[in-house]
């Protein structure tokens, strides 16, 4: 197995049976670092908490990107006339969301949920 020394630069390939279950005290090599290692499967049962992070990010990323679009809109009249180029944002999000709701329409006349 390969255990990563907290010092986030050095990576050391060690033997499976050196870290026994209960985990031990290990010592970077390079740079004298020392750390308590736990074996690999105790290892993984923190991975999970990694993917709710992913999706609380995920969630931020839209709210943000939402918000941002909406204050955009909101102020559409006024950004337009300050910066004329913006016009071609407008263009592009328009098409975006027309595509979307193709694609939904399409969506749920595919399970059967028209009105
Ligand atoms: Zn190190």
């Amino acid at each position: 197995m390969i255990i990563n020394c907290k010092c986030g630069l050095h990576q050391f390939e060690v033997n499976k049976n050196e870290i026994p279950k209960q985990g031990r005290k290990v010592q970077c090599g390079v740079c004298n670092k020392i750390w308590f290692q736990t074996p690999f499967g105790k290892e993984e049962i923190t991975t999970p908490k990694k993917s709710n992070h992913f999706f609380a990010y995920l969630f931020l990323i839209i709210l943000i990107t939402l918000s941002f679009i909406g204050i955009m809109e909101t102020f559409k009249d006024k950004l337009i006339l300050k910066i004329p180029k913006l016009e071609q944002y407008y263009t592009i999000i328009e098409v975006l969301l027309i595509n979307i709701f193709a694609n939904l329409k399409n969506l749920i006349s595919v399970f059967g949920i028209r009105n």
